[in-house]
Formats: C-alpha cells, sequence, structure tokens
C-alpha cells in the first residue's frame, strides 16, 4: 500500500470512526460524560472473514459496557446502532 493509500485509508477510518460515536451517542441515549471507544476488530469466528465494530461505552460512574456489531466500521448504519440499543440490556 502506497503511503498516500494509506494515509487516506487512515483518516477514512478516522471519519467513520467519528460517524459512530456520534451515532452511539444519538441512539443509544448517551450523555456527555460517557466515553465512547470505537474499534474495528477481527471476528471472534474464525469462519467469518468480516470485521465486527466494537463500541465500548465507560460511564461516569465506571461501569463498562460493550456492543458489538456484526459488520466492517465503514458499513455500520443508523439502523444497526438502532438494534443494539434495543438489544442491549
Ligand atoms: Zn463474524
Amino acid at each position: 500500500m502506497s503511503l498516500a493509500l494509506d494515509i487516506r485509508q487512515k483518516s477514512a477510518d478516522l471519519w467513520h470512526m467519528q460517524r459512530v460515536k456520534r451515532l452511539a451517542r444519538q441512539y443509544l441515549m448517551l450523555g456527555p460524560h460517557v466515553l465512547i471507544r470505537v474499534a474495528e476488530l477481527p471476528c471472534s469466528d474464525e469462519n467469518c472473514p468480516e470485521p465486527v465494530t466494537q463500541i465500548s461505552l465507560l460511564g461516569l460512574d465506571l461501569t463498562r459496557q460493550m456492543i458489538v456489531v456484526h459488520r466492517p466500521l465503514a458499513e455500520v448504519s443508523a439502523a444497526d446502532i438502532a438494534y443494539a440499543a434495543q438489544v442491549r440490556s
């Protein structure tokens, strides 16, 4: 991968991270103090080629919640987050 391509890929990843964070804050009805971390990880199922997107939430009371959307970061949609919000808890 060329350097320019690599940089473009990184900024795209960053953009999607911000996008997914925004969606999570909106659809999971998180307050401004909840820290959100978004990461794209390999699926724990070794037969599955697709990465998953992991959204971790850290509240002020230090409770941690983890939401996993079975989709690559760039493909996580508002509907995925809304669904995750429903099945959570
Ligand atoms: Zn998978």
